[in-house]
């Protein structure tokens, strides 16, 4: 019998820095950024979208040794089973098995390839920790029920009103030269979805603070890089002494064999770390009021302000046992924001 994989699963929000995340922890020693494994199925095997190292998943050394070990040729029907056992409008149910304690997400006959995937990553890149990015609290519920997983929690969070600006923008899939876009929701939309995948994720796992949940806010990530990483390396159990930092904010990357995720995971050379602050300035008045009310109970959980200008994040005010236990990360304000619009690290 195997020992367990420990996955560091990325959960929250779109666009609240996991892409970042992912990337800069893959550089510590014993970690792989898998980055958004739930995706492997449809936009790796079936699309062969590239991998971080720049090559069509299939055509990735790496990914060709995992792929030998999984049912490839099942890949668009296991994708398609995955979608229709992840949708939103099961959450209410998941929920209540959650609270009866019992698995969120029914097994199925798929669950067996689902495990054998973070094994053979496990065993093929010799990790001890493999980070998975694909932050749909679902899947993560999935996930932690599946044999040989030893499931760590990190919960991402960013203003709401930074994360739906930057779900407006226009980007490519895989890059500006790709002609297919990462989803565009209208702001009502995406500030509802982080309201309920921020909720759904502090239901399902804050309770496991410190040890299985730890939550960081990209506020508090990008005023202070350094000190962020080392408290998230600590806690998934890697050496923090072991990070590519070659000063407090600034990181070199060498390439990953991450699936899917933001563009920005290509990036590789010294990359500093800054926080993008172009929302503050470009979205409009009637957005931000509209985001704003539809947020406003989780604004004050994870400690956002209300006004626009007003004093940067404080500290949580939620009851959250992360927050207790002191296990939320920095208590950074906006004053010690790099601002850097171009080179801003905004994504998901
Ligand atoms: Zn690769």
């Amino acid at each position: 019998m195997n020992p367990p994989v420990r996955v560091l699963y990325l959960a929250g929000s779109g666009r609240s820095g996991s892409t970042l995340v992912t990337t800069v922890l893959g550089q510590y020693d014993g970690v792989f950024a898998a980055g958004e494994l739930r995706y492997l199925w449809q936009r790796g095997e079936v699309e062969n979208r590239p991998c971080g190292c720049g090559r069509p998943l299939r055509d990735c050394p790496l990914w060709q040794r995992v792929r030998r070990e999984l049912p490839t040729d099942r890949a668009a029907a296991i994708a398609a089973g995955l979608r229709g056992r992840l949708r939103m409008r099961g959450l209410p149910a998941l929920l209540r098995r959650h609270r009866r304690g019992v698995r969120p997400v029914p097994a199925h006959p798929d669950d067996a390839a689902l495990a054998d995937l973070y094994a053979a990553v496990a065993r093929h890149t010799g990790a001890r920790v493999v980070v998975d990015s694909s932050k749909l609290p679902p899947y993560g519920a999935l996930l932690g029920a599946l044999p040989g997983v030893e499931l760590r929690v990190l919960h991402l969070v960013r203003d709401p009103r930074a994360t739906a600006f930057s779900w407006r923008r226009r980007r490519g899939l895989d890059g500006d030269a790709d002609p297919e876009l990462m989803s565009r929701p209208p702001v009502a939309k995406a500030a509802l979805l982080w309201l309920v995948w921020n909720t759904v994720t502090v239901r399902l796992w804050a309770d496991r603070a410190p040890a299985g949940y730890l939550r960081v806010r990209y506020e508090d990530l990008t005023a202070d890089p350094e000190a962020t990483l080392r408290r998230i390396a600590a806690f998934a159990g890697v050496d923090p002494d072991g990070g590519p930092f070659t000063g407090p904010a600034t990181v070199r990357l060498t390439p990953t064999h991450s699936v899917a995720g933001n563009p920005s995971r290509h990036r590789t050379g010294p990359v500093p770390i800054t926080a993008d602050v172009q929302w503050r300035h470009n979205l409009s008045r009637r957005s931000y009021a509209l985001v704003t009310a539809l947020t406003a109970p989780g604004l004050r959980r994870f400690g956002y302000p209300w006004r626009r200008g007003g004093p940067g994040p404080g500290p949580a005010v939620g009851s959250g046992p992360a927050v207790v236990s002191g296990q939320t990360v920095g208590s950074g304000g906006s004053a010690q924001v790099r601002q850097s619009a171009a080179a801003g690290h905004e994504e998901g």
